[in-house]
């Protein structure tokens, strides 16, 4: 069971193969047993999973279920879940039990009818790309436990890879999607900006934050992002569009897709066997009929420059509200309300969020604003126009995820611009606002898994899935699975 696709599952649950409860306390179990060695999950609470799945099985039985009603999944602890503790990550929410679900949780369980496995591991506040500022431990990755599973979304990722739960939820304004699904060997996918509501979703930087999923493989993440995606009236930037079924989209040829190369992708960045993997992957969708022709993003170079403007802008103001009154952490002794703000939030905060906040509040004031956060969103713009240049000559654009597979754990740690490189092919995409997906296209030499990431249009997540589904139908990769973690 714990190997089946998300459509195989559904299929036992409908026939009564399994019902819900048996499914969940077998994820459990494996949690049981290995969530200690890779701290993949923060939160657990059975009697609340087993009660969602006893609802899920209610509704099987009672003809009422969805495709995905019983279903497991795992929730990043970026998402409110009524009841249940939702951290962030942070110190500064560690006691913090959410009053309400989000919509991607309201929409994943309540109405779907998908069962919460517990709430995952997650960067402190969403920043990093290893797990490591996590106030709750590093995350392992599970095909090599010295190494990082890639971040934020690293818990998300580390549950899936080592199949301790079919599917999980994520949310990446600097790739925190897609990072840690090529780190570990997954497919994820971040919808266009506005796709997927965030409101519940704890935010860092709200013009750049989306909801996605990370999962085996593109038809499974085309499944749930159907179920999460859609308008919201409580998010001011979810986007009134039809709901879009993009399982049925896949399956289609991949005969005349013109996929962009960008060439300041294929430069020297990128280390020599990830680029190897990726020119075998370009060679495969051109047996699958697809060509390919160059383009070029002259602006990319200056994306992660102006994502760590933009984002700590934006996050030091988001971060404003957790001032040790109104919920969260509270300094125990402090002298007036200006040291109760100051000791909450010097205590509550870890070092990287602090960072941004300092960067944050000074790239946004007065006589530094014209500087940097303006001519950092002038940027944004230039990126966002090379994009729709791109666009003009191609369908697709396809290239690598991350310069590196999996990293050591503490080797970046010290040096936070080092960090930051990890993000230099996928924050472009969040500037611009465009979907984007990572899917696994091979191995380095130490077994690491690489990945491939193809980025769509605005609204083109159905193309992108259908690209991915194709190679998936070809190759075997995504099927792997790290030893370690028995069945
Ligand atoms: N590495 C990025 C950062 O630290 C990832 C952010 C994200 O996508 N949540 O900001």
């Amino acid at each position: 069971m714990i190997h089946k696709s998300l459509t195989e599952l559904g299929e036992a649950l409908a026939a009564r193969k399994i019902s819900s409860v048996e499914l969940s306390r077998l994820f459990l179990d494996r949690i049981r047993r290995f969530n200690p060695a890779l701290n993949a999950f923060i939160t657990l609470d059975e009697e609340k999973t087993l009660a969602a799945a006893k609802a899920a099985d209610e509704r099987i039985r009672t003809g009422t279920a969805g495709s995905l009603t019983g279903i497991p999944l795992a929730q990043k602890d970026i998402f409110c879940a009524q009841g249940w503790r939702t951290t962030c990550g942070s110190k500064m929410l560690e006691n913090f039990i959410a009053p309400y679900d989000a919509t991607v949780v309201q929409k994943l369980e309540r109405d779907a009818g998908m069962v919460s496995l517990g709430k995952a591991n997650m960067d402190e506040f969403a920043m990093g790309s290893s797990n490591e500022t996590s106030h709750f431990g590093p995350v392992k990755n599970p095909w090599d436990t010295t190494r990082v599973p890639g971040g934020s979304s690293g818990g998300s990722a580390a549950a899936v890879a080592a199949s301790l739960a079919p599917v999980a939820t994520g949310t990446d304004t600097g790739g925190s999607i897609r990072q840690p699904a090529a780190l570990c060997g997954l497919t994820g996918i971040k919808p266009t900006y506005g796709l997927v509501s965030r409101y519940g979703m704890i935010a860092f930087a709200s013009s750049l934050d989306q909801g996605g999923v990370l999962a085996h493989n593109a038809e499974d993440c085309a499944l749930v992002l159907s179920a999460m995606a859609g308008f919201d009236e409580k998010d001011s930037t979810s986007l009134d569009r039809p709901a879009e079924e993009y399982r049925r989209a896949l399956g289609g040829t991949l005969a005349g897709l013109r996929i962009g190369l960008p060439k300041e992708f294929f430069g020297e960045g990128a280390n020599a066997e990830v680029m190897a993997a990726i020119e075998a992957a370009i060679r495969e969708f051109r047996k699958l009929g697809a060509e390919t022709v160059e383009v070029t993003l002259p602006n990319s170079r200056l994306a992660v420059p102006a994502y760590y403007v933009i984002a700590p802008a934006e996050a030091s103001s988001n971060l404003s509200r957790f001032d040790g009154v109104r919920y969260g952490y509270r300094a125990p002794e402090y002298d007036d309300l200006v040291d109760l703000y100051k000791k909450s939030r010097s205590q509550g905060f870890g070092a990287e969020v602090k960072r941004r906040i300092l960067i944050g509040a000074y790239v946004l004031s007065h006589g530094y604003y014209d500087a940097y956060y303006l001519q950092a969103q002038r940027i944004r713009r230039l990126i966002a126009g090379d994009f729709a240049a791109a666009f003009k000559e191609c369908d697709i654009l396809l290239g690598p995820t991350s310069p590196t597979t999996a990293f050591k754990q503490g080797e970046k740690s010290a040096d936070p611009v080092e960090m930051y490189l990890s993000d230099i092919y996928t924050i472009a995409v969040n500037l611009a606002g465009l979907p984007g997906l990572s899917l696994p296209c091979g191995f380095d030499g130490q077994g690491l898994p690489i990945g491939l990431q193809l980025i769509g249009n605005y609204f083109e997540e159905a193309r992108i899935l259908n690209a991915a589904h194709g190679f998936q139908q070809a190759t075997d990769w995504h099927a792997r699975r790290p030893e370690g973690w028995a069945t």
